[in-house]
């Protein structure tokens, strides 16, 4: 049984990290799709709503499981069973980025680092810059699902709310 984890802040999650939580899930047995929760990074979205969101997005992918974790991934990966942590590259300041977390995880753990590369599709796609489109009222209906999108509006009170009930 192979299982592992896509972690990130996903604030919000968008058709990028789909893509790569669906791509893992094609590999390994189990996938955790983990939130962190870092009590100094606010985001947009709170750590549920973030949850939420992911959970409704990879809801038709039967072996991708959503969690939240604080403290060391690796520690999260130890106390799950996770020896594997999936990363996804879009460019190559990611990868100068990622490279040290990588090592630093496997000198702490021995937790392997597996790197997948970003779909080009999405590979300029990031949560900050949805949000910065979405704040302005700028239509992002290509980028995330239709629920991230309905997010997104109330959030920003861009648009009308989904009916409630
Ligand atoms: P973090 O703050 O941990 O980087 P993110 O939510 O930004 O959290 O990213 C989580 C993971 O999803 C990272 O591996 C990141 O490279 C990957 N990712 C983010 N956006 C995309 C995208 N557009 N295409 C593919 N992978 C992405």
């Amino acid at each position: 049984m192979r299982r592992v984890v896509c972690s990130g802040s996903f604030d919000p999650v968008t058709n990028g990290h789909i893509d790569i939580i669906g791509r893992a899930a094609r590999q390994y047995d189990e996938v955790v799709a983990a939130v962190l929760n870092n009590v100094n990074k606010r985001g947009l979205f709170t750590v549920p709503e973030k949850l939420d969101l992911l959970r409704a997005c990879t809801a038709d992918l039967g072996n991708v499981r959503v969690a939240e974790f604080d403290g060391l991934l690796v520690d999260f990966c130890r106390e799950n069973g996770i020896d594997i942590i999936i990363r996804s590259l879009r460019s190559v300041s990611d990868f100068d980025y990622e490279l040290s977390i990588a090592q630093m995880n496997y000198r702490l753990s021995g937790v392997e680092t597996m790197f997948m590369t970003a779909n080009p599709q999405y590979s300029y796609l990031s949560s900050s810059l949805v949000k910065e489109v979405a704040q302005y009222g700028g239509d992002v209906s290509s980028l995330v699902t239709p629920n991230v999108e309905q997010a997104l509006r109330e959030k920003y009170g861009t648009g009308p709310a989904a009916p409630r009930g």
